[in-house]
């Protein structure tokens, strides 16, 4: 397996809080890797790890085989954009903006000119089952519009990692499996990698791969579908 994404021992404490304790992960090129584990384990923290949000204190990131713990702030924000979605639970579309210049928007931080990166934008609404809906205001959108019109956004500028941190915890199940449905078929249609971190099974069983992060350390999780 050639990993496009990759956290080795890595280390992290907040404070005296220790978070992540060598926490080893490879994804690889095109996988969609669920983590799961307790509240507190160090998921999300890994993940900020893994997506240059964070840098470990100890250990190594790399993406495409280069180290993302030795970039500078500048440089890891330029790769999060270049080169990362990101989807979160919750509060994530600008509120004064309309549903389309939310999804134009990481278009229009990359440089895009505002024609074309409408004209991308739209071609998302469609494909998730958002037409009709391209002028509303967050407020004036469901939960799971809402998280779809997020979906978009991390999406419209074909990332080779998309980052989602626990994007269907604030929906019902049936919501939930429809953005994941979605999120799932765009992934595999793209050959985007995911890291979906998520407490909930039925999330988790769209993975490829499912590990368990306990005490901040990552532990493969025995007999899940696709597991190697
Ligand atoms: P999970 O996502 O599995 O619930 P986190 O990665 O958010 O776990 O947190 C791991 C540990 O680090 C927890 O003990 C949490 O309280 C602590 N932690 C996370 N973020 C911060 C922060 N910004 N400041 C202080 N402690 C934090
Ligand atoms: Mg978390």
């Amino acid at each position: 397996m050639t990993a496009i994404i990759e956290a080795r021992d890595a280390h992290l404490a907040f404070g005296q809080t220790p978070a992540l304790r060598g926490a080893t992960l490879a994804v690889g090129d095109g996988e969609i890797v669920a983590v799961m584990g307790p509240s507190g384990s160090g998921k999300s923290t890994l993940l900020h790890c893994l997506a240059g949000i964070l840098v470990p204190d100890r250990g190594e990131i790399l993406f495409d085989g280069a180290r993302v713990d030795r970039l500078d702030e500048t440089r890891r924000s330029t790769l999060r954009r270049d080169r990362f979605g990101f989807v979160f639970q919750f509060g994530q579309l600008v509120p004064e903006l309309t549903a389309e210049d939310n999804v134009a928007l990481p278009l229009l931080l990359g440089g895009a000119r505002r024609a074309d990166a409408v004209r991308r934008a739209r071609s998302w609404f469609a494909r998730l089952g958002l037409d009709g809906l391209e002028q509303r205001r967050s407020g004036e959108l469901s939960g799971g519009q809402a998280q779809r019109v997020a979906l978009a956004r991390a999406l419209v500028a074909e990332p080779r990692v998309l980052f989602a941190d626990e994007p269907t915890g604030a929906l019902d199940s049936l919501t939930g499996e429809q953005v994941m449905d979605l999120m799932v078929d765009a992934a595999r249609a793209n050959g985007t990698t995911v890291v979906i971190v998520t407490h909930e099974a039925r999330v988790a069983a769209y993975a490829d791969r499912q590990v368990i992060v306990r005490d901040g350390r990552v532990h493969a999780l025995a007999g899940a579908r696709g597991a190697s």
